[in-house]
């Protein structure tokens, strides 16, 4: 019987096995990833930004994991030669709304301890030629990475701890006994087909399949129930003529009550510039062309209440982010709120992300970590951005919770 298994190759199923081993060395640590890779999902389709913690309730877990995680992320990625560059970002107000906005960010910010400069309209095109905003807020401390490659490089320590990492193999059942878990296995890269592993203790951390994962451990029932909705984040290229626009990343004032940031300008770390993500209803969970639509997806989407309730109360928002993901011209029209010079020549194509987003029966889109368990098991329901930032805290904690009693 193994010690561990995690399930799930995205960076917080390689973080907590990683953790697991650090803690006990020489313990028995397996991951099982479906997909042929790891980071094949969310972790790979991701912005690339290590966030400052700029948004989150100050005191909160989640402001309080950002700090470290950002930290651990940057001292990672040096220990293991993973490029990384302290970017800095500048968040920039365009309405009246959003420079009171800006002002409640400042504040927010400043409780979190983040070193910040406020920028008026002017300074700000000092700063930035290419932007312009009635104000704006300088976060020295956001940078970027490659998620991909940190969970590369997890991968290779879980597997020079002793641990093992099973890629192409999809658990397909959960039981849990007295003495241990029993996981139901399907394909593994040798091509054995259904097979199983037993385990004393099991962390799911499944990303856009959390909800069936969770349901297979009997802890998604009943009035407590929640269903990952997908949301699709489109990105779009500027083209390498457009490579120098920015030399920070630039972000809009993001709407208090949505858990997504807006459409943002990013440099990335091969030295690009992306446009995105939009947040669009997605009818596919794991399906990464536009127009995407899996039947089963769909099924779980329009049988759960919670779905019909984010509809009613989101609809406006909704429908207009529908209407600039059909038409390039209203996407582009995002971006020139705060950069008015690119044109539609300057959005290239760039695959799409889907982030896993958990809403209840209610229709609450849960904005923080949520983790559930049973005697032996972990199951993380909801990782929202910024997840990939606070991975290694985030790790950290799952085990807490693993290893005290249920
Ligand atoms: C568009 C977008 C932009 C983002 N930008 C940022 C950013 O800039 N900075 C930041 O910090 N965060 C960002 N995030 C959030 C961050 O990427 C996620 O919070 C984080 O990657 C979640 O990691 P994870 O390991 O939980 O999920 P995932 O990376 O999705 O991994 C889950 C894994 O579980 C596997 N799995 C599922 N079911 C099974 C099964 N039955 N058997 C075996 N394996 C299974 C999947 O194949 C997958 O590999 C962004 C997310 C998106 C989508």
């Amino acid at each position: 019987m193994r010690d561990v298994v995690v399930v799930g190759g995205g960076i917080v199923g390689l973080a907590t096995a990683y953790e697991v081993l650090r803690r006990r060395p020489g313990a028995d640590v397996l991951v099982v990833e479906k997909e042929a890779e790891v980071a094949r999902h969310q972790t790979g389709h991701n912005s690339g930004v290590i966030h400052a913690g700029v948004y989150y309730a100050p005191g909160s877990l989640k402001a309080r994991f950002c700090t470290e995680g950002a930290a651990r992320t940057r001292e990672f990625c040096t220990e293991h030669g993973i490029p990384f560059s302290d970017t800095g970002k500048l968040v920039v107000a365009t309405t009246p709304v959003e420079v009171a906005r800006l002002a409640d960010l400042t504040e927010r910010a400043r409780a979190n301890g983040l070193a910040l400069t406020s920028l008026t309209g002017a300074e700000l095109r000092e700063r930035e030629p290419h932007v312009s905003g009635l104000a704006a807020l300088h976060v020295h401390a956001t940078g970027i990475t490659d998620y991909a490659a940190a969970c590369r490089a997890l991968a290779s320590e879980v597997v020079a701890a002793g641990g093992e990492v099973h890629t192409s193999t999809a658990v397909t059942s959960i039981d849990e006994g007295t003495d241990g878990v029993r996981l139901g296995l399907d394909g593994g890269s040798d091509g054995s087909g259904a097979t199983s592993e037993t385990a004393r203790r099991v962390v799911v951390c499944a990303g856009l399949q959390a909800d069936r994962l969770a349901a297979m451990s009997g802890v998604n029932d009943g009035p407590d129930a929640f269903r990952i909705v997908p949301f699709r984040g489109e990105y779009f290229r500027l083209p390498a003529s457009r490579g120098d626009i920015v030399s920070t990343l630039i972000y809009p004032v993001p709407d208090p009550e949505l858990p997504f940031l807006g459409v943002h300008l990013t440099r990335t770390i091969d030295g690009g510039v992306t446009v995105g993500p939009n947040a669009v209803l997605g009818l596919s969970r794991e399906g990464y062309r536009k127009g995407s639509v899996d039947l089963r997806d769909l099924a779980d989407l329009a049988r759960f209440p919670g779905t019909w309730q984010v509809a009613r109360t989101h609809w406006r928002t909704g429908l207009a982010e529908q209407r600039d993901s059909w038409s390039r011209r209203g996407y582009l029209r995002l971006v020139q709120r705060y950069c008015p010079e690119l044109t539609l020549d300057d959005l290239l194509p760039e695959p799409a992300g889907i982030r896993a987003q958990a809403v209840l029966r209610d229709g609450t889109l849960v904005h923080d970590f949520l983790l559930r368990r049973t005697e032996r098991t972990v199951h993380v329901c909801n990782a929202p951005s910024p997840a990939a930032t606070s991975a290694f805290p985030i790790a950290r904690h799952i085990v807490d919770v693993a290893t005290a009693a249920a």
